[in-house]
């Protein structure tokens, strides 16, 4: 399968992407459940005239984090101003960002599970009492002073909430997850982007692509980038359901949206563990994956299509993972 098609927690936020950000609430696609909760903070805080409280959002990558933090920003008419746990190395990072919040602002803080644990500290008077005690200066003339912040709000965006430290949780006036999307609503975003990039698409076209999507927005505009040359190059550039599917067939995009390590982890797991249970560490050194890609990233959609299960054990492949390797799942095979 083509790279690009793959997600990464990693990728700098492309022009592509940012393109096809959709700037409203209204324009947002799914996530019905997190949009509603966040919608009614956001007008609850907006009739107060207060700063919105500070959001936690997880989920894989390329559901819609970075997107749901500029649209929070636009529906409280303010700043957004972004930046990654690990590209805060000193305190001074963090006070450079934060003495220059105006009032109301929104500081996006992507990875923030990768925040260093000594820049945590600094952060938690910040998001409690909007004060920042940092020491200048070194040795016998160091010393404490306090700023005083502004009210500003953070959105947190993490892969990984197991790894938020439980302080860190607690300042966060509401977390919410987002799950991957149903191929109904990736075709909607489809055809939106389609819409923006001026790509002629048939209803049917769409949904080839949303169902290859790995219940992924960032995928699903992806492939449709591709697709839409394919249409232009060898057919009218109309994208209908055949053509979406030849296009797909070319980059040898699986039908249920599998990426080539996706397919790795359920090899392994029946071939050279025997199914399971077999710890993510074993599993990570037989395929050559990072352990976090493979819990961040690979786990959360083959837990959620049934193909792989977590146990105290470890991981275990059950029957689905079978069938799609063209196996008869053994009799005591976990369905
Ligand atoms: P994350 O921060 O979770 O990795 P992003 O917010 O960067 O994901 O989203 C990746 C791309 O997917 C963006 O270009 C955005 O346009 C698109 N996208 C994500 N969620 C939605 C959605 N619900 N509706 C429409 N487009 C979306």
């Amino acid at each position: 399968m083509a790279d690009f098609a793959i997600p990464s927690g990693d990728t700098p936020d492309s022009a592509f992407d940012i393109s096809l950000r959709p700037p409203l609430f209204d324009e947002f696609t799914g996530q019905e459940k997190a949009v509603e909760r966040i919608q009614l903070l956001v007008e609850a805080a907006k009739q107060r005239g207060e700063a919105l409280q500070h959001i936690l959002l997880s989920g894989p990558p390329g559901l819609g984090k970075t997107t749901l933090a500029y649209i929070i920003g636009n529906a409280m008419e303010t700043e957004v101003k972004t930046t990654s746990g690990p590209m805060i190395e000193k305190a001074g990072d963090l006070a450079g960002l934060l003495t220059n919040m105006e009032r109301g602002g929104v500081l996006f803080i992507d990875e923030i599970h990768r925040l260093q644990p000594t820049i945590e500290e600094y952060l938690y008077p910040a998001m409690e009492d909007f004060k920042l005690d940092i020491v200048i200066d070194q040795g016998p003339s160091a010393r404490s002073v306090r700023l005083n912040l502004a009210r500003f709000t953070l959105v947190g965006a993490t892969t990984r909430s197991g790894m938020i430290s439980a302080p860190l949780r607690s300042r966060f006036g509401m977390t919410c997850r987002l799950d991957y999307y149903d191929a109904e609503h990736l075709q909607k975003i489809v055809l939106r982007s389609a819409g923006l990039l001026n790509a002629a698409i048939e209803p049917d076209g769409a949904l080839e692509i949303a169902r290859r999507s790995r219940g992924t927005p960032r995928i699903a505009n992806n492939l449709l980038r591709w697709v839409r040359d394919y249409a232009q190059v060898r057919s009218s550039g109309l994208i209908t359901g055949p053509v979406a599917q030849q296009a797909l067939a070319m980059l040898e995009i699986d039908e249920d949206g599998f990426d080539e390590m996706d397919k790795r982890i359920i090899e392994a797991l029946i071939s050279l563990f025997n199914g399971g249970p077999v710890g993510v560490n074993s599993l990570a050194v037989a395929i050559g994956e990072e352990p976090g890609t493979i819990e961040e990233v690979h786990e959360p959609y083959l837990i959620m299509n049934g193909y792989i299960k977590r146990t105290p054990q470890g991981r275990v492949a059950l029957t689905r993972s079978y069938r799609k390797l063209g196996m008869e799942p053994p009799r005591n095979a976990p369905q």
